[in-house]
């Protein structure tokens, strides 16, 4: 089956049919450098995170820009109000933006401009100009520039409306009478007093860019007037990625992206997971309570991500026990592959547990729009099976290294492996007293000192190949 993802232009699911054999560019709409990112943003850079891994994975050499939107009206708000310049103000965010993606282990993309680069404001200034000299902008009385939206046929088509319905609704806010139609969007805004010392010149006079130029200059300065695939999550559909095929394609008359893929919203108790809700979580937030990066990977990572997904700490706590099936699988698969079954007292049988294919059912499910759900579904089967086989003795070590080599392989993609954690000496110490206790059957004891690695912060789990460590969610 070929490659396949939805298309929210065409609102189908379509074959991937990049512009280049085998390259692919990929343009993704980075965070907005106010605030720390929530994980919501995250669930959508998960999905991106997904999305190139496969594409890897199946041969594609990928080349991916990723923007930072370090000026808009709510990082000049900011800066403001902490008193301190704009650069210095979004530094600390962006920073936060990549400790965070490290903790969820986000492939780094090739490239992250930021929009306060003289070189992107060049390129936007240089756009609009162009816009304005095909009568597709205008200069207002307010003296920003304005996108006119009535004179690109396209308008609509990626948001799936009409001009006439956006004329009836929205609140019309009193610096927009200036404008032609309450739909045109702001290409340069005109300096004002709240934007202090925030202004580049240009030859409207000093102001700043509009948020959805930043992204047209950046991606077409970086990929070319045309991009393969272009994501974001599902609220930048419009006015955001609207707005971007209407400023792209208005100076080149060419079709901007091929491919627009979007993922759906993370939910808190069913509603979006937004800073303006209030209702959101943090990465840090989610360790504090003594999760982990990669459980949090996963946890974002296991729903399709054009489904809805609501964050809760039940959630967590699956995302740890599905991790720890995957652990105990790959310890006892590797312990047969480095000495053989593991109970040698039993006959030994040849193995009855069928080797993976080159193309599994784990990447024909990802092919397919990315149905992660599906490809996770066929591992934990895998899993089970082949735990079934090996309590029976029945998996001989050459197809247990055979389905190790597979699991490096999904492993690239999904990147869920466990680093080895190192014991704090005084857990390592309370884990044997406990391990030689249960050998000499004193339960009493061994429970004692579970409650003391709990109190550390540390679960003991006797699992058939002896006690684990792990560390312990401090959610209730
Ligand atoms: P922003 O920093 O607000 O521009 O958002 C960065 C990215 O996160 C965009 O692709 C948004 O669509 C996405 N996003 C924002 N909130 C959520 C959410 N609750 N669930 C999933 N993605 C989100
Ligand atoms: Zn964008």
């Amino acid at each position: 089956m070929p490659l396949r993802f939805f298309n929210t232009y065409s609102r189908e699911p379509e074959e991937f049919k990049p512009r280049e054999n085998k390259k692919i560019d990929i343009y993704t709409c980075g965070p907005t450098v106010y605030s720390r990112a929530h994980i919501g943003n995250f669930r959508a850079y998960v999905f991106e995170d997904l999305l190139v891994r496969h594409l890897e994975a199946r041969g594609f050499k990928v080349h991916r820009v990723m923007n930072i939107t370090d000026v808009d009206d709510k990082t000049i708000r900011g800066a403001d109000e902490a008193k301190v310049p704009l650069q210095k103000f979004t530094q600390q965010f962006k920073d936060a933006f990549f400790e965070d993606a490290d903790k969820l282990r986000i492939k780094r993309a090739d490239e992250y401009p930021a929009a306060t680069d003289q070189r992107y404001i060049d390129k936007m200034v240089a756009m609009i100009s162009a816009l304005i000299s095909k009568g597709l902008a205008y200069q207002a009385d307010d003296k920003s520039v304005y996108y006119r939206i009535k004179k690109f046929p396209n308008y609509g088509k990626l948001a799936h409306f009409n001009l006439d319905e956006l004329q009836s609704t929205g609140r019309v806010k009193h610096d927009e009478y200036d404008k032609e139609h309450i739909g045109d969007f702001a290409l340069w805004k005109a300096w004002d007093e709240d934007d202090g010392d925030v202004k580049w010149d240009s030859p409207w006079g000093s102001g700043r860019p509009g948020w959805h130029i930043e992204c047209s200059a950046m991606a077409t300065a970086l990929l070319g007037d045309q991009i393969d695939i272009h994501c974001g999550g599902v609220d930048n559909i419009f006015p955001h990625h609207e707005a971007e095929i209407a400023q792209s394609e208005g100076v080149t008359g060419k079709k901007f992206v091929n491919y627009w893929l979007h993922c759906a919203h993370l939910l808190v108790d069913g509603q979006k997971m937004a800073k303006s809700l209030g209702n959101f979580y943090t990465v840090p937030d989610v360790l504090e309570k003594g999760y982990t990066g990669r459980e949090l990977r996963y946890a974002l990572m296991r729903v399709n991500y054009r489904t809805q997904l609501n964050f809760t700490w039940d959630g967590m706590k699956e995302a740890r026990e599905s991790l720890g099936r995957i652990d105990d699988w790959l310890e006892r698969l590797r312990g047969i592959a480095e000495n053989g079954p593991s109970r040698t007292g039993g006959k030994r049988s040849t193995s009855h547990v069928q080797r993976p294919t080159e193309d599994s059912e784990f990447e024909k499910a990802l092919d397919d729009d990315l149905n992660i759900s599906a490809a996770l579904g066929f591992l934990f089967e895998t899993i089970r099976e082949m735990n079934r086989a090996m309590d029976e003795n029945k998996l001989d070590p050459t197809t247990a290294s055979v389905w190790l080599n597979w699991w490096n392989r999904i492993n690239g993609t999904l990147d869920f492996e466990s680093d080895d954690i190192e014991l704090p000496e005084e857990v390592k110490k309370l884990a044997e007293a406990r391990a030689q206790a249960r050998l000499a059957k004193d339960f009493r004891k061994s429970d004692e000192l579970r409650d003391k690695l709990i109190a550390l912060g540390w679960e003991a789990r006797d699992t058939k190949d002896g006690q684990k460590i792990t560390r312990r969610a401090g959610a209730k």
